[in-house]
């Protein structure tokens, strides 16, 4: 069982974005943390412990689902995977381009009034 802690700045360049040179490995794990951040996200203002991402653990003869939790919007995503145990938090995921608890918030009709 591992454990990662990522910062989710450290795999984006300046503009936010997957560096089009990173390395593959680092690619792979980009990839994968911002399709967490998306799916957990995108379940705000319903905080979770248990979101489904839809993604599969990477681990060698596991590919387990991989859940989600968001224990509160401020913290970082803790994501795990069921079988084998591997897990990891996300931080600063607030405001990049996969964190959609913002527009959920902009949707919501009654702080529509101002328009
Ligand atoms: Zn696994």
């Amino acid at each position: 069982m591992s454990s990662y802690t990522s910062n989710l700045l450290h795999f984006l360049d300046k503009d936010g974005n997957i560096p089009q040179d990173i390395h593959p490995e680092g690619k792979k794990m980009a990839s994968f943390l911002t399709s967490v951040v998306d799916k957990v996200s995108a379940s705000f203002p319903f905080i979770k412990t248990s979101i489904e991402t839809g993604l599969k653990c990477g681990k060698k003869n596991c590919q387990e689902d991989i859940i989600g939790a968001l224990d509160n919007i401020n913290q970082p995503i803790h994501w795990y995977c069921m079988k084998c145990g591997d897990n990891g938090t996300i931080s600063d995921w607030k405001g990049s381009q996969w964190d959609h608890s913002k527009k959920i918030a902009e949707d919501n009709p009654s702080k529509k009034q101002a328009g």
